[in-house]
Protein backbone atom coordinates (compact mmCIF):
# COMPACT_ATOMS: atom_id res chain seq x y z
CA UNK A 1 0.00 0.00 0.00
CA UNK A 2 1.32 3.39 -0.87
CA UNK A 3 2.26 5.41 1.70
CA UNK A 4 1.67 8.44 -1.02
CA UNK A 5 0.04 11.37 -0.10
CA UNK A 6 -2.40 13.52 -2.15
CA UNK A 7 -3.37 17.60 -1.97
CA UNK A 8 -7.03 16.30 -2.98
CA UNK A 9 -8.48 12.50 -3.35
CA UNK A 10 -7.04 11.10 -6.20
CA UNK A 11 -9.77 10.31 -9.04
CA UNK A 12 -11.61 7.31 -9.07
CA UNK A 13 -10.06 4.69 -11.48
CA UNK A 14 -11.88 4.20 -14.44
CA UNK A 15 -13.35 0.71 -15.43
CA UNK A 16 -14.79 -1.73 -17.26
CA UNK A 17 -16.87 -5.41 -16.07
CA UNK A 18 -15.64 -8.44 -17.27
CA UNK A 19 -17.67 -11.52 -17.89
CA UNK A 20 -17.24 -14.18 -15.76
CA UNK A 21 -15.28 -12.54 -12.67
CA UNK A 22 -15.45 -9.40 -9.96
CA UNK A 23 -12.43 -8.13 -11.04
CA UNK A 24 -12.84 -5.06 -13.25
CA UNK A 25 -10.83 -3.89 -16.25
CA UNK A 26 -9.04 -0.57 -15.27
CA UNK A 27 -9.36 1.85 -18.37
CA UNK A 28 -6.42 4.24 -19.06
CA UNK A 29 -6.58 5.82 -22.08
CA UNK A 30 -9.22 5.74 -25.10
CA UNK A 31 -8.37 5.83 -28.61
CA UNK A 32 -10.32 5.91 -31.77
CA UNK A 33 -9.82 5.03 -35.35
CA UNK A 34 -11.72 7.35 -37.56
CA UNK A 35 -13.77 6.16 -41.00
CA UNK A 36 -12.38 2.55 -40.79
CA UNK A 37 -15.63 1.36 -43.03
CA UNK A 38 -15.54 2.31 -46.81
CA UNK A 39 -19.30 3.06 -46.42
CA UNK A 40 -19.06 5.17 -43.38
CA UNK A 41 -16.24 7.18 -44.98
CA UNK A 42 -18.27 7.59 -48.01
CA UNK A 43 -21.63 8.84 -46.40
CA UNK A 44 -19.10 11.33 -44.07
CA UNK A 45 -18.32 12.50 -47.89
CA UNK A 46 -14.63 11.44 -47.48
CA UNK A 47 -13.01 8.96 -50.38
CA UNK A 48 -11.63 6.10 -48.18
CA UNK A 49 -8.60 4.15 -48.06
CA UNK A 50 -7.67 7.42 -49.47
CA UNK A 51 -5.12 8.18 -46.40
CA UNK A 52 -3.56 6.11 -43.45
CA UNK A 53 -5.77 5.24 -40.63
CA UNK A 54 -5.56 8.64 -37.84
CA UNK A 55 -6.90 8.99 -34.22
CA UNK A 56 -8.23 10.90 -31.61
CA UNK A 57 -8.46 10.30 -27.82
CA UNK A 58 -11.68 10.56 -25.62
CA UNK A 59 -10.89 10.75 -21.56
CA UNK A 60 -10.83 7.36 -19.43
CA UNK A 61 -13.77 8.69 -17.63
CA UNK A 62 -16.07 9.31 -20.19
CA UNK A 63 -16.93 5.28 -20.52
CA UNK A 64 -20.27 4.63 -19.49
CA UNK A 65 -21.19 1.06 -17.82
CA UNK A 66 -23.52 -1.28 -20.01
CA UNK A 67 -27.51 -0.92 -19.57
CA UNK A 68 -26.49 2.52 -18.15
CA UNK A 69 -28.96 5.76 -18.33
CA UNK A 70 -27.21 9.05 -19.28
CA UNK A 71 -28.14 12.49 -19.08
CA UNK A 72 -28.52 14.24 -22.74
CA UNK A 73 -25.19 16.03 -24.15
CA UNK A 74 -25.19 19.13 -23.56
CA UNK A 75 -24.68 21.80 -26.76
CA UNK A 76 -25.52 19.76 -29.35
CA UNK A 77 -28.80 19.11 -31.57
CA UNK A 78 -26.98 16.09 -33.72
CA UNK A 79 -25.72 13.69 -30.98
CA UNK A 80 -24.65 10.46 -33.19
CA UNK A 81 -24.05 6.73 -32.19
CA UNK A 82 -21.43 5.17 -34.05
CA UNK A 83 -21.32 0.88 -33.32
CA UNK A 84 -17.54 -0.19 -32.78
CA UNK A 85 -15.75 -3.32 -32.24
CA UNK A 86 -13.85 -1.89 -28.56
CA UNK A 87 -10.14 -3.74 -28.07
CA UNK A 88 -8.70 -3.46 -24.17
CA UNK A 89 -5.15 -3.82 -24.16
CA UNK A 90 -2.97 -5.98 -21.27
CA UNK A 91 0.49 -4.85 -22.29
CA UNK A 92 1.59 -2.33 -25.10
CA UNK A 93 4.53 -0.61 -26.56
CA UNK A 94 6.39 1.16 -29.05
CA UNK A 95 6.54 0.30 -33.00
CA UNK A 96 4.27 -2.86 -32.42
CA UNK A 97 4.99 -5.53 -35.34
CA UNK A 98 1.26 -6.09 -36.77
CA UNK A 99 2.67 -9.98 -36.47
CA UNK A 100 2.51 -9.74 -32.52
CA UNK A 101 0.06 -6.82 -32.09
CA UNK A 102 -2.88 -9.38 -31.28
CA UNK A 103 -0.81 -10.64 -28.51
CA UNK A 104 -1.80 -7.17 -26.52
CA UNK A 105 -5.25 -7.49 -26.75
CA UNK A 106 -6.74 -8.76 -23.82
CA UNK A 107 -10.55 -9.14 -24.63
CA UNK A 108 -13.12 -7.39 -26.71
CA UNK A 109 -16.55 -5.69 -25.80
CA UNK A 110 -19.28 -3.51 -28.08
CA UNK A 111 -18.66 0.08 -27.36
CA UNK A 112 -20.71 3.33 -28.61
CA UNK A 113 -18.55 6.53 -29.93
CA UNK A 114 -21.16 9.06 -29.12
CA UNK A 115 -20.40 12.24 -31.28
CA UNK A 116 -22.07 15.20 -31.05
CA UNK A 117 -21.77 15.27 -34.80
CA UNK A 118 -22.79 19.33 -34.83
CA UNK A 119 -19.91 20.76 -33.17
CA UNK A 120 -17.72 17.75 -35.41
CA UNK A 121 -18.90 19.47 -38.56
CA UNK A 122 -18.11 22.84 -37.05
CA UNK A 123 -14.31 21.93 -36.08
CA UNK A 124 -14.01 20.42 -39.43
CA UNK A 125 -14.89 23.57 -41.12
CA UNK A 126 -13.41 26.12 -38.63
CA UNK A 127 -9.45 23.68 -39.10
CA UNK A 128 -10.15 23.50 -34.83
CA UNK A 129 -9.62 19.82 -32.72
CA UNK A 130 -11.81 17.20 -32.33
CA UNK A 131 -12.09 16.88 -28.61
CA UNK A 132 -15.32 18.49 -27.76
CA UNK A 133 -17.10 16.70 -30.20
CA UNK A 134 -15.91 12.95 -29.24
CA UNK A 135 -14.46 13.50 -26.00
CA UNK A 136 -17.62 14.76 -23.62
CA UNK A 137 -18.71 13.17 -20.78
CA UNK A 138 -20.57 9.71 -20.88
CA UNK A 139 -19.57 9.94 -24.38
CA UNK A 140 -17.91 6.02 -24.67
CA UNK A 141 -20.94 3.56 -23.35
CA UNK A 142 -19.32 0.17 -23.39
CA UNK A 143 -20.54 -3.64 -22.99
CA UNK A 144 -19.24 -6.29 -20.80
CA UNK A 145 -15.16 -7.32 -21.58
CA UNK A 146 -15.13 -10.74 -22.74
CA UNK A 147 -11.54 -12.63 -22.98
CA UNK A 148 -9.46 -13.09 -25.73
CA UNK A 149 -8.49 -16.23 -24.15
CA UNK A 150 -11.99 -17.20 -24.56
CA UNK A 151 -13.38 -15.58 -27.68
CA UNK A 152 -10.04 -15.23 -30.00
CA UNK A 153 -9.45 -12.52 -31.96
CA UNK A 154 -13.01 -11.72 -33.90
CA UNK A 155 -12.02 -10.10 -37.38
CA UNK A 156 -15.50 -10.87 -39.00
CA UNK A 157 -19.28 -11.21 -38.02
CA UNK A 158 -22.10 -8.98 -37.87
CA UNK A 159 -21.75 -5.85 -36.20
CA UNK A 160 -25.40 -3.46 -35.67
CA UNK A 161 -26.63 -0.76 -33.72
CA UNK A 162 -30.73 -0.15 -33.16
CA UNK A 163 -32.20 2.63 -31.77
CA UNK A 164 -36.06 2.03 -30.02
CA UNK A 165 -35.60 -1.25 -31.82
CA UNK A 166 -35.34 0.03 -35.04
CA UNK A 167 -32.02 -1.48 -36.80
CA UNK A 168 -30.05 2.03 -37.76
CA UNK A 169 -26.30 0.29 -38.42
CA UNK A 170 -25.22 -3.12 -40.01
CA UNK A 171 -21.83 -4.01 -41.37
CA UNK A 172 -19.48 -6.40 -41.07
CA UNK A 173 -16.51 -6.63 -39.16
CA UNK A 174 -14.44 -8.04 -42.11
CA UNK A 175 -15.21 -4.41 -43.38
CA UNK A 176 -12.61 -2.95 -41.81
CA UNK A 177 -10.59 -1.01 -43.72
CA UNK A 178 -7.86 -1.31 -42.09
CA UNK A 179 -7.46 -4.40 -39.49
CA UNK A 180 -7.32 -4.11 -35.75
CA UNK A 181 -3.22 -5.67 -36.10
CA UNK A 182 -2.90 -2.97 -38.70
CA UNK A 183 -4.46 -0.44 -36.60
CA UNK A 184 -2.10 -1.18 -33.24
CA UNK A 185 1.11 -1.17 -35.24
CA UNK A 186 -0.04 2.50 -36.94
CA UNK A 187 -1.29 3.80 -33.45
CA UNK A 188 2.38 2.39 -31.80
CA UNK A 189 4.01 4.56 -33.98
CA UNK A 190 2.13 7.89 -32.77
CA UNK A 191 2.58 6.51 -29.19
CA UNK A 192 3.76 3.54 -26.55
CA UNK A 193 0.41 1.61 -25.92
CA UNK A 194 -0.13 0.34 -22.33
CA UNK A 195 -2.01 -1.84 -20.29
CA UNK A 196 -5.22 -0.36 -19.56
CA UNK A 197 -6.02 1.63 -23.33
CA UNK A 198 -8.91 0.94 -24.89
CA UNK A 199 -9.20 1.15 -28.82
CA UNK A 200 -12.11 1.73 -30.86
CA UNK A 201 -11.91 0.63 -33.90
CA UNK A 202 -14.29 2.33 -36.13
CA UNK A 203 -18.00 2.62 -37.40
CA UNK A 204 -20.03 1.25 -40.14
CA UNK A 205 -22.46 3.07 -41.74
CA UNK A 206 -25.74 4.45 -40.72
CA UNK A 207 -24.94 6.40 -38.54
CA UNK A 208 -27.62 9.20 -37.44
CA UNK A 209 -28.94 11.44 -34.37
CA UNK A 210 -30.51 10.20 -31.39
CA UNK A 211 -33.21 12.35 -28.93
CA UNK A 212 -34.02 12.38 -25.30
CA UNK A 213 -35.32 9.25 -23.90
CA UNK A 214 -33.85 7.32 -26.86
CA UNK A 215 -32.37 4.02 -26.51
CA UNK A 216 -29.73 2.43 -27.91
CA UNK A 217 -28.45 -1.23 -28.79
CA UNK A 218 -25.49 -2.18 -30.04
CA UNK A 219 -24.18 -5.78 -31.03
CA UNK A 220 -21.45 -7.80 -32.50
CA UNK A 221 -21.45 -10.67 -32.84
CA UNK A 222 -19.30 -13.48 -30.96
CA UNK A 223 -18.60 -10.23 -29.08
CA UNK A 224 -21.39 -9.26 -26.72
CA UNK A 225 -23.65 -6.40 -26.60
CA UNK A 226 -23.62 -2.69 -25.37
CA UNK A 227 -26.89 -0.92 -24.26
CA UNK A 228 -27.49 2.78 -23.10
CA UNK A 229 -30.77 5.56 -22.21
CA UNK A 230 -30.84 8.87 -22.91
CA UNK A 231 -32.60 10.54 -20.43
CA UNK A 232 -35.59 12.89 -21.35
MN1 LIG B 1 -16.13 6.44 -34.28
Amino acid sequence: MSTQKYVIDPPAQAAIAVEGTDALFPVRRIWCVGRNYADHAREMGKDPGAEPPFFFTKPADAVVADGAAIPFPTLTDDLHHEIELVAALKSGGENIDPARALDCVYGYAAGIDLTRRDLQSAARKAGRPWDMSKGFDNSAPIGVIRKAAEIGHPASGRIALSVNGAIRQQGDLSDMIWSLPQIIAALSTNVALAAGDLIFTGTPSGVGAMRPGDAAEGEIAGVGSVRVTLAR
